[in-house]
């Protein structure tokens, strides 16, 4: 039994590694400048918690984030997780799309080894700032036993979320991410609580292997409103695969939009029914004919969520309706 366990932390940017001006500067500032190993070294109290190997992978905002840096992030992910010595992994990452990104490790990586992404509202260098304090309590959630087994986490705001479920609801405040279920539990100084477990599909036991993954499919979304121009689903859909549909409340879709989303599915694009609101499920053949529509449904997934879930089930083999719709109600 090793000292301390070894943990390595990777860096991608973000706000966790920005710098302000002045501390006052809580919300503008200049954003992934710190390299992870500065972040690391300005926080001494983690080196208590574990043996740390810093690694800094990208060095940008996760608004930029693309199918390309999903993969490459995934597949260094489970490169370091097969190392033995390697007990756990964090990886640093801007709030924007942090969601994005733990739901698609969540769903592709093959290991029971604790993976905990982490960002921060406030650069490390604003009064107030959560960088150090999510960072370590990622840190002490990475290390403990009972963080094994439950997909990829989450963790900010004292809280640890399941990567399924949480998604960014504020653009500012510290406390700015939700998960509709509630967290899975919180950290207190340093000890992590859990009061719920993940219950759908997750790591190894998903189809997907990132190892085996070479590149995605390219499903867009289409943000509902009453007078959307119908020419944006047909644009969308000569050139993309899938198709997510925020629409308005319980997935719905405009009069003069069913036409061209009916097309769409009919010319083989997989159109999916979400809700704008993020929150709740859309029903199957309730508002719409999905079935005689061709159409698939969410289940209670945000439309941002679901476009990762898409692009991965549409991977397999063969992608029929079907099995796509299976795959909302699975994971
Ligand atoms: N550009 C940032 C990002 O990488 C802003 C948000 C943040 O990290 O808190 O997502």
């Amino acid at each position: 039994m090793r000292e301390k366990p070894n943990i390595v932390v990777i860096g991608t940017g973000g706000t966790i590694a920005g710098r302000g001006e002045t501390s006052s500067n809580t919300a503008s500032y200049d954003c992934s400048v710190l390299t992870v190993n500065e972040i690391l070294s300005s926080i001494p109290e983690v080196s208590s918690l574990a043996n740390l190997r810093a690694e800094q992978l990208l060095q940008t905002g996760s608004e930029n984030f693309n199918n390309e840096h999903l993969l490459k992030i995934g597949k260094r992910i489970s490169e370091v997780l097969k190392d033995d010595d390697v007990d756990g992994v964090i990886l640093t990452h801007g709030t924007d799309t942090i969601e994005e990104t733990a739901y698609f490790l969540h769903l592709t990586l093959k290991s029971v080894k604790p993976v905990v992404v982490v960002g921060s509202m406030r650069p490390p260098s604003a009064m107030s700032s959560d960088a150090s304090l999510n960072l370590y309590n990622a840190i002490s959630v990475a290390v403990h036993p009972t963080s094994r087994a439950k997909g990829t986490l989450v963790v900010a705001n004292d809280e640890i979320h399941t990567a399924r479920d949480v998604t960014k609801a504020n653009s500012f405040k510290l406390e700015a991410f939700r998960s509709p279920y509630g967290a899975l539990g919180y950290v207190v100084e340093g000890q992590p609580r859990y009061y719920r477990m993940p219950w759908r599909d997750h790591t190894v036991s998903t189809q997907w292997a990132i190892d085996d993954l070479e590149a995605l499919p390219k499903v867009d979304i289409i943000y509902a409103y009453g007078a959307l121009d119908e020419r944006v689903i047909d644009t969308v859909a000569s050139d993309a695969r899938g198709l997510i549909y925020a629409g308005t409340g319980n997935g719905n879709v405009a009069l003069h939009i069913v036409a061209p989303l009916v097309a769409a599915a009919r010319n083989g694009v997989h159109v999916v029914r979400a809700s704008r609101t993020g929150n709740g499920v859309v029903i199957r053949n309730g508002a719409q004919p999905d079935d005689d529509y061709g159409w698939l449904v969410v289940d209670d997934q945000a439309p941002q969520k679901a476009r990762i879930l898409l692009m991965l089930a549409m991977l397999s083999t063969p992608a029929e309706r079907s099995a796509l719709q299976a795959a909302f109600y699975r994971y």
